[in-house]
């Protein structure tokens, strides 16, 4: 059965925390998925208030504090939490049997030992693919491109994709390793999987106020053209991904984009640039039941 075309709609809570969300992807596949607002959460300022990030400045017992919060509040308590230390790379780190097994694809594999209630999991990585009941994937970010992927079956990537890690195509190999994994379980071919899958790109720094030098203006001119600039020496990250996807045969009807630059709104999302390098991170996170 497929997905319904994603929508995102806010969730807000009592406690004040808020995140947006597709409901109709939880009713057709079990998979929960959210970016997350700053509201609603135990840290003060500058950090205010529901800082996921485990190095941004406030200590890591701070950010999982929250963290923890934020998965009792989405329905996700006592799940083992993977949080992964982002390097600004492509690799992608992949768990399949429910917290059994990890297997990183682009290192040596590594067992895990069996959940727990407070089992937190810190792969080196910038995407994390779950193939698994009862994981919570989080990652963090300010500015940069939050990415979901979500397959008909259930497995799904979270991503982290800034400027070096869209240049990379962390979106494109997200996808595609999403739509292999979703594939084996189905019996049927990865491509035409890839065009089943609904993918969500969260708050991040749009095109406007996307300034960049001349190098890295340069390279996404030369990778992706001229389409992904603006102005002189502005770069729009969202159209490199969007581009890259649909190269990947995404089915652009499957594409959502949330549509809030975090620099504008950053009394909503943490924004690296207009808090001058000293803020949290706002969440992007998945889970089954
Ligand atoms: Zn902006």
């Amino acid at each position: 059965m497929g997905l319904d075309l994603p929508r995102l709609s806010v969730h807000e809570d009592s406690s004040g925390v808020r995140f947006l969300t597709d409901e109709a992807l939880t009713n057709a596949c079990g998979v929960t998925i959210g970016f997350t607002e700053r509201g609603g959460g135990l840290s003060g300022a500058p950090y205010a208030s529901l800082n996921l990030g485990r190095f941004a400045g406030e200590g890591e017992q701070a950010a999982v504090k929250n963290m923890r919060h934020l998965m009792k509040v989405a329905g996700a308590e006592g799940m083992m939490l993977i949080n992964p230390d982002q390097v600004h790379g492509t690799d992608l780190f992949e768990i399949r049997a429910s917290a059994s097994v990890a297997q990183n694809f682009s290192s040596a594999s590594s067992d895990l030992e069996a959940g727990t209630e407070d089992t937190l999991l810190t792969p080196e990585a910038d995407a994390v693919l779950v193939n698994a009941p009862d994981i919570f994937a989080l990652l963090g970010f300010a500015d940069c491109v939050p990415l979901i992927f979500v397959a008909p079956t259930g497995a799904f990537v979270v991503a982290h994709s800034g400027w070096r890690g869209t240049y990379g195509h962390i979106a494109p190999k997200a996808l595609t390793a999403l739509a292999r994994v979703a594939a084996q379980a189905e019996g049927s071919a990865p491509e035409s999987v890839v065009s089943q899958c609904n993918v969500y790109i969260g708050p991040y720094i749009h095109k406007e106020c996307f300034q960049v030098g001349s190098d890295v203006y340069q390279l996404f001119a030369d990778e992706f053209g001229s389409e992904v600039l603006w102005g002189e020496d502005h770069v729009d990250l969202g159209a490199a991904i969007r581009k890259d996807l649909l190269d990947a045969g995404a089915d652009e009807a499957r594409v959502v984009d949330v549509g809030l630059c975090t620099v504008c709104h950053a009394d909503r999302f943490y924004s690296y640039r207009a808090e001058g390098g000293v803020c949290g991170r706002h969440g992007a996170f998945a889970f089954r039941k």
